[in-house]
């Protein structure tokens, strides 16, 4: 079955509640059971169902079934944030003592939880440069556990060779954990790449709506009990109402990725051919740095990507011409139906090596509007940039 179908598909209620198409939300921190011996059986873990709202309900498992089977996994976890799933991979399978390999374009947060919280518990991370490759290889010690690799990064959009980072990473032992909140489970298949637990931010696209924040795990099955015994000691659980509102945003996501893809390329052209860009750091781009790997692995595009200007302009000018965009917001996250664009600071991040571009850098998210009228607001905004 193909993934559209899949989205229509999966986990409808028609079987569990009586014809209703979809899975009501479940509000649930109770659950009872009708006997002692049900209730002891839940207490052995022996149930098949959820025995606690923290567990899970029938809402959240209607949302969990539907990423797996779009995913190609064995088990998805639902998680109350995007960094909340990141934060459960990584402690499910590092101790004190152990060696984590994490891509220096990483999300900040995920680099704040490195820096502070498995620091103080003695688990020591090594930043590496996302374009190394098989070279990982190289930096793997005796008590690396886990590399982290998120393709594109979504600041600077370096691409990563990922079947040659699992395959050194599975030669000496170590698990692949990825964070492919850019990509979706549309437009990447992470386990065909060498994947063992594939991670998303379903605060971005997968809802859609700039409404929830919720993450996903997905995983084969040989690592779910690790991961499953983690979450449920983080308690990191999703409301009812949330899932129900991620699967009614799942339901849609081919179709808005369709448009975001094709808005976010329309608009990414039409900067290249602007004086004051640089650069465009778009995958999708002919000539765009990893565009032949995004082309090998990936089967369509987000439309979050960042431009380069040719200068450091002043704050003054910038402030004009953000300040004034009637389209593109200026706020934190993306993959909804809005256009954002915000300023960023790689320089100030980056330690694998240094990043080498003298411009201002802005992240762009495309959203569904209709390009001309977005590409008038950026046109309108560059004049008052001077
Ligand atoms: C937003 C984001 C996260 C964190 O997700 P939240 O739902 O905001 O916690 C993780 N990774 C990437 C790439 C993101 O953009």
């Amino acid at each position: 079955m193909k993934k559209e179908t899949l989205l229509a598909t999966s986990a409808t209620g028609s079987d569990t509640h009586r014809g209703a198409v979809n899975v009501p939300p479940y509000r649930a921190s109770t659950i009872l059971f009708p006997n002692l011996a049900e209730f002891e059986k839940a207490d052995l873990g022996q149930s098949p169902h959820p025995s606690y709202g923290r567990f899970g309900t029938p809402s959240t498992e209607a949302l969990e079934q539907a990423i797996a089977a779009l995913e190609g996994a064995d088990h998805s976890i639902v998680t109350a944030s995007g960094l909340s799933a990141i934060a459960v991979s990584l402690f499910a399978f590092l101790n004190s003592g152990d060696h984590l390999l994490m891509v220096d374009s990483v999300y900040g947060p995920t680099r704040r939880l490195c820096d502070y919280e498995l620091k103080r518990l003695g688990i020591e991370t090594t930043y590496y440069n996302p374009e190394i490759g098989a070279g990982i290889s190289a930096m793997i010690r005796e008590n690396t556990k886990v590399v982290f690799v998120e393709s594109p990064g979504s600041l600077t959009f370096e691409m990563q060779d990922i079947p040659a980072i699992s395959k050194a990473a599975h030669a000496k032992g170590v698990i692949v954990v990825a964070d492919n909140t850019w990509a979706t489970p549309i437009y990447i298949d992470p386990f065909a790449l060498g994947i063992d637990i594939s991670v998303h931010s379903a605060t971005k696209y997968i809802n859609g709506h700039s409404d929830v924040m919720m993450g996903v795990i997905s995983c084969k099955e040989e690592h779910f009990k690790k991961l499953q015994l983690t979450f449920r000691n983080f308690g990191m659980c999703p409301s009812g109402d949330n899932c129900y509102l991620a699967l009614r945003g799942l339901r849609t996501l081919s179709v808005r990725m369709k448009q975001h893809y094709e808005n976010g390329v329309a608009v990414a052209r039409w900067l290249q051919g602007r004086p004051e860009v640089a650069q465009v750091l778009h995958p999708a781009l002919p000539g765009s740095p990893g565009h032949d790997i995004w082309k090998r692995d990936f089967t369509g595009a987000a439309s979050l990507f960042s431009i380069i200007l040719k200068k450091n302009y002043p704050h003054k000018s910038l402030a004009a011409m953000m300040d004034g965009l009637e389209y593109f917001g200026m706020g934190y996250s993306w993959g909804g139906f809005e256009s954002l664009l915000i300023t960023t600071h790689p320089e100030k991040i980056r330690t694998s090596n240094k990043w080498e571009h003298e411009g201002n850098v802005l992240r762009i998210h495309v959203g569904l509007e209709n390009t001309d009228d977005l590409i008038a607001d950026l046109e309108n905004g560059f004049g008052r940039l001077g």
